[in-house]
């Protein structure tokens, strides 16, 4: 496990920038028919260790299922750079790994799979 780290983070055409403090423990990916889709691979952060630093202006929010996580994409590129939800009562933000600058290369192999489609 490495020692966190602040990540900039940010859309494709870079509209959307935010900060993200993590040591990007547990990285996921799902497979709930939203998430097949994109083939994202996610990482979670309390809110309070995320600051969107520009963007907020630029963000379309998609939900459905629960509605309970706000899939915000960027309105230009169409990069969903990070989306909100809430773990319990606690807000958090889940991170979309592949736009955090210098983050390391992705193993897909020992990710953790989160079973969307069957919840
Ligand atoms: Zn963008």
């Amino acid at each position: 496990m490495s020692e966190p780290k602040t990540y900039q983070g940010q859309c494709h055409c870079g509209a959307v920038r935010y900060s993200a403090t993590t040591d990007l423990g547990t990285m996921f990916d799902c497979d709930c028919s939203r998430c097949r889709r994109i083939a994202s691979v996610m990482s979670s952060v309390p809110a309070d260790q995320f600051t969107l630093h520009a963007g907020e202006e630029h963000l379309t929010l998609y939900r459905f299922n629960h509605h309970a996580i706000d899939h915000l994409f960027c309105k230009t590129c169409g990069v969903q750079a990070f989306s909100r939800g809430k773990f319990g009562d606690t807000p958090m933000v889940m991170l979309n790994v592949g736009c955090l600058e210098g983050a390391p290369m992705i193993d897909r192999s020992t990710i953790t799979h989160y079973n969307g489609a069957g919840n």
